[in-house]
């Protein structure tokens, strides 16, 4: 369980990093929280030779309104966003993400940034960033670049950020007038990551009937995906029991569901379902529905 040899760099400016990223290139890697990284060095799953800790630069955490939006830092930690008294205020959704991601130790030293970065197929902010519609930006040699949520997760632990580039900022928009927002998910019971977790965030009009339903799932397949199938099933209906029922029998449509050791695609599958209509049901109460 030793990790093989590497050359620790401290670099303390996104500059320096990036100088460093250019280097090593493929040799490289980001160090965050190391909640991820650091086990799958230890295992030997990842190599790197050069480990460029972000640490120590400046910048890359906290928490601030930008308008309609919520300016999140990479480097900002998953308790930073549970506590954070402008997340509770204006987007309290993300600060119950954020309460149900593993133990305290993992939530005191893991971040958003490595989060998404790393987009493990069962970690839980992914279902709600694309619920939400947040955007990421990431940092290059030649400036920054701004990914939506729908471009960001590529397949199995790959996302958009290239090998050149830092996760910088992760933007989250507060939810519109009559909205609400909920993430439900079947936890592992021992890590805490989700089987399936699904996130919801709707919107409802003045008769009180959808006008817009943004579903993410996560833990099902090998990445978390949008199920447009709900989202689909949502819009322009009125959303009581029946309807949320119905629409939530969609979950796994289009997902990729795998089998793994926590369950079978049938059992997973199963859960979508189940999770969509608790998350759904919750999110229509929250809009005042
Ligand atoms: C026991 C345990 C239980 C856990 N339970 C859960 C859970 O219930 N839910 C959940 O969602 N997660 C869970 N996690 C994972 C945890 O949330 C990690 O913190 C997270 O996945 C990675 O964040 P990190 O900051 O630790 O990143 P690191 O481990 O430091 O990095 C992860 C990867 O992302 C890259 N990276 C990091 N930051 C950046 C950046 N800014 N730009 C570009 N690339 C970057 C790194 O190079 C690395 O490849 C658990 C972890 C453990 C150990």
């Amino acid at each position: 369980m030793y990790p093989a040899a590497f050359e620790y760099h401290a670099p303390s400016s996104v500059k320096e990093a990036l100088g460093l990223l250019g280097k090593h290139k493929d040799d490289a890697k980001l160090l965050a929280g190391g909640h991820s990284l650091i086990p799958m060095m230890k295992l030997r799953l990842a190599q790197p030779k050069h480990l460029i800790d972000l640490r120590k630069v400046p910048g890359l955490s906290g928490i601030k309104q930008d308008g309609n939006v919520l300016a999140i830092g990479a480097m900002t930690t998953h308790w930073e966003v549970e506590s954070s008294s402008v997340v509770k205020s204006k987007l309290a959704v993300l600060s119950e993400v954020a309460s149900v991601i593993g133990d305290p130790a993992v939530r005191n030293r893991g971040t958003v940034g490595g989060s998404l970065a790393h987009a493990d197929p069962a970690a839980d902010y992914p279902a709600a960033m694309i619920a939400l519609g947040a955007e990421m930006v990431c940092e290059g040699a030649k400036g920054r670049r701004t990914v939506k949520v729908d471009d960001w997760f590529k397949g199995l632990m790959a996302t958009a950020v290239g090998e050149d580039e830092i996760l910088v900022e992760v933007r989250v928009p507060v939810l519109a007038a009559s909205s609400g927002a909920a993430y439900m998910k079947f936890p592992h019971p021992a890590s805490r990551f989700a089987v399936v977790g699904v996130a919801a965030a709707v919107t409802l009009d003045g008769k009180g009937a959808c006008s817009k339903a943004s579903i993410g799932i996560t833990g099902a397949g090998t990445k978390a995906v949008r199920a447009k199938g709900v989202e689909a099933g949502c819009t322009g209906k009125k959303l009581d029991a029946a309807a949320i029922e119905a629409a939530a029998q969609k979950a796994a449509e289009g997902v990729d569901v795998q089998a793994d050791l926590q369950g079978s695609v049938e059992y997973k599958s199963h859960l979508c379902r189940v999770f969509a209509k608790r998350a759904i049901t919750e999110a229509v109460k929250r809009a005042g529905g």
